[in-house]
């Protein structure tokens, strides 16, 4: 059993939120905190009356408290909880991987990349608005867009490392794009 054997663990939303000694992952599981999503196969704690696997994936069960104690920074995941994650101009639901980034003043025309001018957009969206500000196109945003004070749900604070165990993988997928801090203009 190796001191190092860490257990990735996942917001409720199934985000990757942080990593513990697989001692502590069983206390939060064995206190009903979390669940057991991925075990790993070949290791097994013994004692004098039982034996169980060691979790390497354990979600929490329910939903963690929004971030209150720095803000956010600016990166594509924030921007995408920020917009719970529907397109700002139909409202629409997006799933992450079909989100797309617009610059509500294009960048042509002097939109700066920041909160108050990113928002996230459906594809079609996207296309129909293509390079002219909301008003040419005739698009009205839910909401003029600002640099949140908390987000409904803490960010991802893993990315997929080489050398991990495999069982992370999935979980981890896209964290690094998604995850990453954006150059804000000005
Ligand atoms: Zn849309």
């Amino acid at each position: 059993m190796g001191a190092q054997m860490e257990t990735l663990i996942l917001t409720a939303a199934w985000e990757p939120v942080g990593r513990v000694g697989w001692e502590r992952a069983m206390t939060l599981w064995l206190a009903g905190r979390a669940e057991v999503v991925e075990v790993y196969e070949d290791r097994r704690v013994r004692t004098v009356s039982v034996h169980f696997e060691v979790p390497s994936v354990l979600r929490f069960v329910r939903g963690l408290r929004p971030q209150t104690k720095r803000r956010p920074s600016f990166s594509r995941a924030n921007v995408y909880a920020r917009d719970e994650g529907r397109c700002q101009y139909c409202g629409r639901r997006v799933p992450r991987h079909d989100a797309t980034f617009d610059h509500v003043v294009p960048r042509g025309r002097g939109g700066k990349t920041g909160w108050d001018n990113i928002v996230i957009a459906c594809l079609p969206c996207n296309r129909v608005k293509a390079c002219r500000t909301p008003d040419e196109a005739g698009m009205a945003l839910l909401a003029a867009p600002r640099r949140p004070h908390v987000l409904p749900r803490a960010p991802m604070m893993v990315t997929w490392e080489k050398g991990m165990p495999l069982t992370w993988r999935q979980y981890l997928r896209d964290t690094r794009y998604w995850g990453a801090r954006l150059e804000q203009d000005g």
